[in-house]
């Protein structure tokens, strides 16, 4: 049985491109690792999904200062474009009225137990 000898110009660059995108290099089919190799294009898009990939990989353990509001301001905004008529505390007065409500209770907390140590005397 002979072997079957895979020509470059049996796959085409724009049939790679799904391949390319989503999978390891190591882990492209034959067809495509032929095509790569004699391939100046294809291999230029592999190189700058390479770079893509390093680059996705650097940002997911850089650190990021969040804007307190930003879950807000994109709730609000999918709420928008979502045409939903959510009731929602905005996040800098929700935290106020967490804060609020914390101080509420250390005072009633001290309050309280001013008013047991009177009864003890
Ligand atoms: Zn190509």
């Amino acid at each position: 049985m002979p072997s079957e000898k895979i020509l470059p110009t049996d796959v085409a660059c724009r049939d790679l491109v799904d391949e390319l995108v989503s999978t390891d290099e190591s882990l492209l089919s034959l067809p495509t690792r032929v095509h790569v190799a004699e391939c100046l294009r294809c291999q230029a898009e592999l190189a700058s999904y390479r770079r893509l990939r390093r680059m996705m990989r650097t940002l997911a353990n850089a650190p990021i200062d969040l804007d307190p509001m930003l879950e807000h301001d994109i709730r609000d905004l999918l709420d928008q474009l979502d045409q939903t008529s959510a009731r929602r505390i905005p996040a800098r007065a929700a935290a106020t009225l967490g804060g609020i409500a914390a101080a509420a209770g250390v005072i009633a907390l001290a309050k309280r137990q001013r008013r047991a140590t009177r009864l003890a005397i």
